[in-house]
């Protein structure tokens, strides 16, 4: 089993949180026509200050928006127009961050940080900053096999992201030392490459400056903003629909594609073992929120599904039952094809997992807790059992793959 640290710079940033999202409210709004869906992204493209997309969906699901505290009354009187159905989700953002960070303080109280980070007891339950993640592992060696890639915190405030990548990758090195006979099995049949944490810069950010920060932390010069999506910056169908060219949007798609760190080195992984004749057998992003297990495409919803969409969908869907059987979440992990169950967007993980550089025949997103109700900001203690069910999702689809497609 391999473990791939997270390596890239870290821009150390010394301001505290604020009061950044005082009075600032999460809607939640029920888009039932194609039409409201479009004039609530062309909304959020003319006002990109004031609203952010928590959740982006097409019609028959519902839609998260964060708006600025003075411009909620605007914003309620275009849903009026509109007679769009909503409700208030978080009636003061800053209350519910604020909250996070007391119990993160709470649960560190007496507490060495070597006693929080160290690799045997590594205290799985909390949430960790970037200098505990970036702890250094030692790269195991062993016959290749396929190889299985996770990647974790592509989009820095999904915090339950890194911190689930890193409680099913411990389970698994844990049970396997005990010869546990799933964990020996599942690694003994694919080598897992793991990256518990991509974004560091913007997940650093997160602790320090701005809870909700999404993108990558590169300057756009003469932009006067910072940040790439870079979850719209990878060589698979880059610069369509769904992202944005725009440097100082949340959904900035780069200025070419692969031109931040993250990506190039995501991708320099995957040439390197092309060039070895490796092959990756799966592909999976880590993100919250929404429950979902999302397959190929992304990028545009008027074309087939990829030639593989049926094995895709069934592996799955074998993950999402175990998911559903280990905790049975409300609301429960949906699976389907992204562009099915999510707005369309371009330059993902997803799609470049599947049709670019690694050409995994299993390729996805996978949308972590919870349904709504914290949204980004998902407390501590769904960190065991989201990753719980995340172990048992990742065993469940692995054991499918080998049963039907492991030659
Ligand atoms: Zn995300």
């Amino acid at each position: 089993m391999k473990l791939m640290f997270c390596l890239l710079a870290l821009i150390v940033v010394s301001s505290a949180f604020g009061e950044l999202y005082r009075g600032h409210q999460l809607f939640r709004i029920e888009i039932n026509e194609e039409d409201d869906a479009h004039i609530m992204h062309k909304l959020g493209e003319a006002n990109s200050e004031m609203l952010d997309f928590w959740t982006v969906t097409v019609p028959g699901r519902p839609m998260d928006v964060m708006v600025s505290s003075d411009f909620v009354d605007e914003f309620v009187n275009v849903l009026a127009k509109r007679k769009l159905s909503y409700e208030v989700i978080m009636t003061d953002v800053q209350d519910v961050i604020d909250k996070e960070a007391m119990e993160s303080r709470k649960a560190r109280e007496g507490r060495k940080k070597r006693d929080i980070m160290a690799l045997e007891d590594f205290d799985y339950s909390i949430y960790h900053t970037y200098d505990e993640i970036a702890a250094p592992g030692e790269p195991g060696a062993s016959d290749p096999k396929p190889v299985v890639y996770f990647e974790g915190g592509i989009h820095s405030r999904e915090w339950v992201s890194p911190a689930t990548v890193m409680y099913f990758t411990g389970k698994f090195l844990r049970r396997y030392m005990e010869s546990d006979p799933e964990a020996v099995r599942t690694l003994g049949m694919f080598d897992l490459h793991i990256v518990p944490l991509l974004n560091c810069d913007g997940y650093n950010y997160t602790w320090t400056s701005n809870r909700l920060w999404r993108t990558s932390r590169k300057l756009n010069p003469d932009f006067g903003c910072i940040g790439t999506d870079l979850n719209r910056n990878f060589n698979a169908f880059w610069g369509g629909e769904g992202a944005s060219p725009w440097p100082c949007s949340i959904i900035f798609r780069g200025f070419t594609d692969l031109d931040n760190v993250e990506t190039q080195a995501i991708d320099n992984h995957f040439q390197k073992l092309k060039e070895n004749n490796r092959v990756t057998k799966v592909f999976i992003d880590w993100h919250s929120y929404s429950q979902l297990i999302l397959a190929p495409w992304s990028y545009d919803a008027d074309i087939d599904p990829p030639i593989d969409t049926d094995k895709q969908i069934a592996a799955a869907g074998a993950m999402a039952k175990a998911m559903n059987e280990t905790n049975n979440v409300p609301g429960g992990y949906i699976h389907g094809v992204g562009t099915d169950i999510l707005y369309v967007s371009s330059g993902t993980s997803k799609d470049y997992g599947y049709a670019s550089t690694p050409q995994a025949t299993y390729s996805y997103t996978v949308e972590l807790r919870d349904k709504g109700q914290f949204g980004f900001l998902l407390p501590a203690n769904q960190i065991i059992p989201t990753g719980n069910e995340s172990y048992y999702g990742v065993i469940g689809m692995l054991d499918w793959i080998y049963e039907n497609d492991y030659n």
